[in-house]
């Protein structure tokens, strides 16, 4: 380990194990701090506990799910022991067993890692006492006082609830819920259709559950490319999803084993279960911010610049509490830029053009750089190609037909500046377009490299030769 501060180190205390403040512990640990972190769940935060990698590990049962469910169009089919047609159950209970056992276990790694660099975590409820002190209320009921060089906030976001739709934790429920369910949903219905919607909504379907998706926007991800949510919904609704656009939620209510959506114009939807996906909000409210002077913006997110400052010196803040691009790896990349400033290392600020992201459903949806919206609102002028991947030759033996690759590049010089890749995988198939938007590689030059034959990959350097300009 090098140190910079050999003979007198910093001491940074951080609030908020999440990935924005366990890999800035690590950051700030390789630069020779005294590092501590207060967290009150668990190292990894909700991306490991509640979010992230649980919602991808119930999405790869899924996956599998849905691959079964198409496997007939490869010539599989299910009998059963008496060798009549049957087809896949999901074993709910067991995918949530896996679930959390795999979440306990990714947040003991990252514990035992930060633990043996020489971070010490204070298990505890951490707030400032003005900007250079936290107080850390510790599980056995007392109290410790921290004095810090710099204070960095990681303290993450919450699911939002209204009033009128409380989740009970057993039929209505939020995301971070959804894993203590014993028994299969007999019909979800899954209220708001942004990412983390519209991934559960994906996933239950494909473990085979009926689905009523929810949505107030007339169409499914209204965040991202328009071109990808159509091929979504498309492709949602031909698996028997009901999407109701347009549609917005009043409330939710429970009698029994029933559970009653009713929309604003009055229809009511019922189901078994309901999965609330209506947005987080940040963790920032009676932690000392604003008396420590940190200005909170809009909606209470801490206001901070692109090296993770806020306004009150020595204080700075990373990941879903700033709601700068909610994201694990967004959360990581402030944290360690906070570090790299605050502890004298070279340091980049943020750049967030060329953060590559993915919708896990089914297909994926990925996207990188540039996108059509600031295109077709001239923000951005370029140059664009659209392949489906239909018409790829390992795509067909796959059994693949929907999804496409999408390029932009800048007219004349051929730089490319982003793309959306929609298929199966496609969170993989980004890496060369990410990879290309970060370096300013031309088409040319992405068309140029080799791919192997037969792949999915062969589209994205097909989309690029598409883009020659002589
Ligand atoms: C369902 C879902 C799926 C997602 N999937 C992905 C994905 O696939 N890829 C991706 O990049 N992102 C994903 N995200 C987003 C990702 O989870 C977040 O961007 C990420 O968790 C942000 O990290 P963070 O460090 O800011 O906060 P968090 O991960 O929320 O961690 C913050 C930690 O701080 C603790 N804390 C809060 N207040 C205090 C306090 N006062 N004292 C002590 N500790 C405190 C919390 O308990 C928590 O442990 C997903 C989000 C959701 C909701």
């Amino acid at each position: 380990m090098s140190s910079t501060h050999a003979e007198t180190p910093s001491r940074v205390v951080i609030i908020g194990g999440g990935p924005g403040g366990y890999e800035s512990a690590l950051v700030a640990r390789q630069l020779g701090a005294e590092v501590t972190i207060v967290d009150r769940d668990g190292l990894g935060g909700s991306a490991v506990l509640t979010d992230c990698v649980p919602s991808k590990t119930l999405i790869a049962t899924a996956e599998l799910m849905a691959e079964m469910q198409e496997a007939h169009e490869l010539g599989i089919g299910f009998r059963d022991a008496e060798g009549d047609p049957a087809t896949a159950r999901v074993d709910l209970k067991g995918v949530n067993e896996r679930v959390k056992r795999l979440a306990e276990q990714q947040s003991a790694d990252i514990a035992r890692r930060v633990e043996r660099e020489g971070v010490r975590v204070l298990p505890g409820l951490g707030r400032l006492d003005g900007p250079g002190t936290v107080v850390a209320a510790t599980p056995d009921g007392g109290e410790e006082r921290l004095e810090a060089d710099a204070v960095l906030v990681a303290t993450g976001a919450s699911p939002r609830v209204l009033p009128t739709a409380m989740p009970d934790g057993e039929r209505i429920l939020t995301w971070e819920q959804v894993y203590d369910l014993d028994e299969t949903p007999s019909e979800l219905i899954v209220v708001g259709s942004g990412v983390t919607g519209a991934e559960f909504a994906s996933a239950y379907q494909s473990l085979g559950i009926p689905v009523t998706l929810v949505s107030s926007r007339d169409r499914v991800l209204p965040g991202e490319d328009a071109d990808a949510a159509q091929v979504l919904e498309d492709v949602l609704r031909r698996r028997g999803m009901t999407v109701l656009s347009r549609s917005r939620m009043q409330s939710v209510t429970r009698d029994g084993d029933v559970v009653t959506v009713t929309l604003s114009d009055g229809r009511k939807v019922t189901g078994s279960h309901c999965v609330l996906a209506l947005g987080s909000i940040p963790n920032t409210a009676g932690i000392g911010l604003e008396e420590a002077g940190v200005i909170l913006k809009d909606g209470g997110f801490i206001n901070v610049d692109r090296v993770s400052r806020t306004s009150a010196r020595g204080v700075y803040a990373a990941g879903d509490c700033t709601g700068v691009l909610m994201l694990a790896s967004v959360a990581a990349m402030q944290g360690r830029i906070a570090m790299w400033h605050f502890l004298g290392d070279a340091v980049q600020p943020l750049n967030l053009s060329n953060v590559a992201s993915n919708v896990f459903t089914a297909p994926e949806i990925a996207t990188v750089g540039a996108s059509q919206r600031a295109i077709d609102a001239g923000e951005i002028q370029a140059e664009t190609v659209m392949l489906p991947l239909r018409g790829n030759p390992r795509a067909k033996m796959q059994g693949v037909t929907d999804g496409f690759v999408k390029l932009f590049c800048r007219p004349g010089i051929g730089i490319v500046v982003g793309g959306v890749v929609v298929g199966p995988r496609a969170s993989e198939l980004i890496h060369p377009v990410a990879l290309a938007v970060a370096e300013s590689l031309t088409a040319d030059q992405l068309a140029q490299a080799f791919t192997v034959y037969p792949s999915m990959s062969g589209s994205v350097a097909e989309a690029a030769r598409r883009l020659h300009q002589f």
